[in-house]
């Protein structure tokens, strides 16, 4: 069903008049951005169904990929890309006089995730359908995604993010499969005369969770998985027992705003209360759906794969096991065989203050069933291991310790997989965070690299390179991904590098107007580009950055008539609320660009631009224009990192510690073609375990960094009120946590080289070219399909010559 211009014209005309019974010609942004994406998905609707019933019709085993955050960035040109009609789409109505970009423009970017572990979810759901595997997310549909960050005074300011206001074209609500989620009350055992125990329960509160659907469309292959997003509402038998805003609140609260932490949780109830309701929905849903394959619950791994993404829901192991148990009456031991069988896990931090851990008298009142089948999953793991690993081992991997129950325990212990997300994240994950598990399920432990796709972050954000690749070596690329590398071949034609400089050059101009529009701030797009977006937090030191900006703003102003290579430093980065010390790296970044940005003696040497609201849309303009990407967290501290790799793929150069996949980018690019600085893991390791380290003699006796960090607190920057100085403290009084002073040197010598590379327009774009040709190994595709292979176990199914191919191993 090959859609034409003119059928395309015909049908949205009369899609536009059904639903706003005006003319086109008459209808706002927003209107033209509900009709064509109703439009699209009623196209791809068949699609979606007859995926749907494939997977039963074949018995293929399905993944459910259990997540609290995706990150999803806006559907409307992503879905009309894999579906195969976005150029048809765009020159319809560019023949209606309509444009494409303004009305994809108006979609609300779903902000359900804080950062990296929900855009990679959001990665996966695309790659999962782009391989033609049976893979759907799990998740939460919050009312409001992450706050909407503003800037007042340079502070960060948040807003709600009220991202359902206009009508989400892409979800279904689906009444037929709701289910009922239950806190709280009684439970006892009881035996009944069938030979079984059964669970009673009083006093509990019912919720209903709703599920609502947005497909995931595979790329060109008439794929469409499913993306469940749960919203909690009061059971409809219960209705009449409601009668106040105030009652209702238990239970609209639920999926009423993400946690807004990135990586330490507060033990908050109502957080656990959302990932008992998600997974609990999940689960149950699953296992109903599991009943049309017809076959013995035995068989549920043969079927059923459920991942944990990070511990948050964790608790689908104790969840299945009260479903297999009590509504299956299977035993403990089968269920429990079937549970480890179905459920993997990713680690995705070693930051001690991110791993989760619930009171157990918290869970015990909340969660009163589950909480006994955990007590049970951890008497009889300790008992098992007791005599075999003795006292310390199993009391330092026990589940239920010191009042707590530890998360990453419980999934480790009630998983057949354990993987990192990168190769020393999860080396650090055997030899440190998780040693002693390594010690007792060796097998268990495997590393998977993330990855991002490519769909997105190049091929839609970047249009214009994706040309040029596709005229120099051809499609194929897209659909086999490790053809990129043949584009390694143009590192030395001249022509070709001058196209990838101009293609650069471009984004930059368009990334300037665009900074000029919101900021008004001008900037020359022949500056150096420097971005570093990501969440705020002292681990990713941005406020080493912002050292580095303040060191060369003073020597420009020591030497004012020395040339130096103009830069625009770009950040982006939302701060938790309640992490002060991120949020005054904020006020102190936004105060460094108002010193930098109007003093007259500067001028374009230096700019400094912090955008408000980093989220995907806004990733998806700045990385293009990318000339630097800032990959600079403490090494051992990033897990993986993503945008180290969406920035190499467009062409960026990263300037990386060697941590977390910056290590692996180093290894496929080449260590020329990357600027490498600072500790390594094993002497941040030694200098942590012999406690040598004195930031304050660096203060002493390193003149230049003590200019710098006395720029903090003299007065130099304007603005301030105590920040500066708060972060002078901790950097110099406090020992500096994150090695910050310790790493400036070998930093500012990076840059410097950096400096010389790009003063030789040849040379830095070819180092460029290659990081394009070699980022195929970070396509999300080989991600998944390693999960596929080694963790799920779960099938591609071609039903011809589309969508993405079986790959080779890019990686050997
Ligand atoms: C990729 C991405 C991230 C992750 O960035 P890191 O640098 O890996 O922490 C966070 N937020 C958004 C919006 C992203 O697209």
């Amino acid at each position: 069903m090959n859609l034409t211009v003119q059928e395309f014209i015909e049908e949205y005309k009369t899609q536009f008049q059904t639903m706003f019974a005006y003319s086109y010609e008459e209808g706002t942004t927003e209107q033209h951005y509900t009709a064509l994406g109703i439009f699209i998905k009623n196209y791809l609707s068949r699609h979606w169904k007859e995926t749907r019933e494939s997977y039963i019709k074949e018995g293929a085993k399905q993944v459910y990929y259990f997540s609290m955050e995706f990150l999803p960035g806006r559907q409307l040109r992503n879905n009309a890309y894999n579906l195969g009609i976005l150029d048809i789409i765009k020159e319809g109505l560019t023949e209606l006089d309509l444009s494409f970009d303004s009305i994809a423009e108006a979609e609300a970017d779903p902000a359900l995730g804080n950062g990296g572990l929900g855009r990679l979810a959001s990665c996966f759901m695309d790659s999962l359908a782009s391989l033609s595997i049976p893979g759907n997310g799990n998740g939460i549909r919050y009312q409001y995604g992450l706050f909407r960050q503003k800037f007042v005074d340079g502070y960060q300011v948040e807003v709600p993010e009220n991202w359902l206001r206009n009508r989400n074209v892409w979800e279904t609500r689906n009444n037929k499969s709701t289910c009922l989620v239950r806190f709280g009350g009684n439970v006892w055992l009881e035996p009944n005369d069938k030979g079984y125990y059964e669970a009673k329960y009083e006093n509990t509160l019912n919720v209903l969770a709703v599920p609502y659907d947005t497909p995931m469309v595979g790329y060109r292959n008439n794929k469409v998985n499913n993306l469940r997003l749960w919203s909690a509402e009061i059971p409809v038998e219960e209705e009449a027992n409601y009668h106040t805003l105030d009652e209702i609140q238990p239970i609209s609260e639920i999926t009423q705003v993400l946690y807004p932490d990135d990586s330490n949780y507060e033990g908050q109830l109502l957080r656990l209360k959302q990932e008992y309701f998600m997974v609990s929905a999940g689960v149950q849903s699953i296992i109903r759906h599991f009943r049309k394959y017809n076959v013995p619950r035995k068989n549920i791994p043969d079927k059923i794969a459920i991942h944990i993404n990070d511990t948050h829901p964790a608790l689908a192991i104790p969840e299945l096991m009260r479903i297999l148990m009590d509504e299956e009456h299977l035993t403990w031991d089968q269920a429990w065989e079937i549970t480890q069988k179905t459920c993997s896990y990713t680690n995705h931090t070693i930051l001690r203050e991110a791993l989760e851990k619930w009171p157990i008298d918290m869970m015990k009142e909340l969660l009163p069933r589950i909480y006994m089948i955990i007590e049970e999953i951890n008497r009889r793991f300790v008992d098992y291991h007791l005599p075999l690993y003795g006292e310390r081992i199993t009391w330092q991997t026990a589940i239920l310790q010191n009042g707590v129950v530890n998360m990453a325990h419980l999934a480790v212990i009630g998983s057949h997989s354990v993987n990192g997300v990168a190769k020393l994240h999860t080396d650090i994950l055997m030899s440190d965070v998780l040693k002693d598990f390594f010690e007792i399920y060796p097998e268990r432990f495997n590393n998977k690299t993330n990855g991002i796709t490519q769909r997105r972050w190049v091929h839609l954000a970047n249009p214009e390179l994706t040309a040029l690749i596709d005229e120099k070596i051809g499609e194929e690329w897209k659909r086999n991904p490790a053809e990129l590398k043949v584009f390694k071949g143009f590192e030395q034609d001249e022509e070709t590098l001058k196209q990838v400089a101009e293609i650069k050059l471009n984004n930059k101009k368009r990334l300037a107007d665009y900074i000029e529009e919101v900021k008004g701030i001008q900037v020359n797009p022949r500056a150096l580009f420097d971005v570093q977006i990501k969440r705020l937090h002292a681990y990713k030191r941005q406020h080493l950055n912002a050292l580095h900006i303040l060191h060369r703003y003073l020597e420009i102003k020591r030497n004012p008539d020395k040339e130096v290579v103009p830069r625009v430093f770009i950040f982006g980065a939302k701060a938790a609320p309640s992490y002060v010390y991120a949020k005054q790296i904020i006020k102190v970044i936004n105060s460094i660009a108002d010193l930098v940005n109007n003093d007259p003696d500067i001028g374009d040497k230096l700019k400094v631009v912090f955008f408000e609201n980093y989220g995907v849309s806004l990733a998806e303009k700045i990385i293009p224009a990318a000339d630097i990407g800032e990959q600079i967290s403490l090494a051992s501290m990033e897990a993986s990192g993503t945008s180290n790799m969406k920035l190499m793929a467009n062409g960026a150069l990263t300037m990386a510690t060697l941590d977390g996949a910056n290590i692996e980018i180093k290894d496929f690019v080449g260590e020329d073609n990357i600027f490498i600085f600072g500790l390594t893991d094993k002497e941040v390791y030694e200098l942590k375990a012999n406690q040598s380290y004195q930031s304050k003699e660096l203060y002493e006796t390193n003149e230049q960094l003590r200019r710098v960090l006395d720029a903090l607190k003299d007065g130099t920057i304007p603005g301030l009120n105590g920040e500066g100085s708060a972060i002078f403290d901790s950097l110099v009084h406090y020992n500096d946590e994150y090695f910050v002073l310790k790493d400036f040197e070998s930093y500012v010598d990076a840059q410097n080289r950096a400096d010389a590379l790009y003063a030789k327009p040849m040379e830095w774009t070819r180092k460029s070219l290659l990081n394009i040709a070699s980022s195929a190994p970070f396509s999300a595709d080989y991600t998944i399909k390693r999960y596929a292979d080694d963790i799920w176990k779960v099938k591609q199914y071609f039903t011809g010559d589309e969508g993405v191919q079986p790959l080779d191993e890019p990686l050997a």
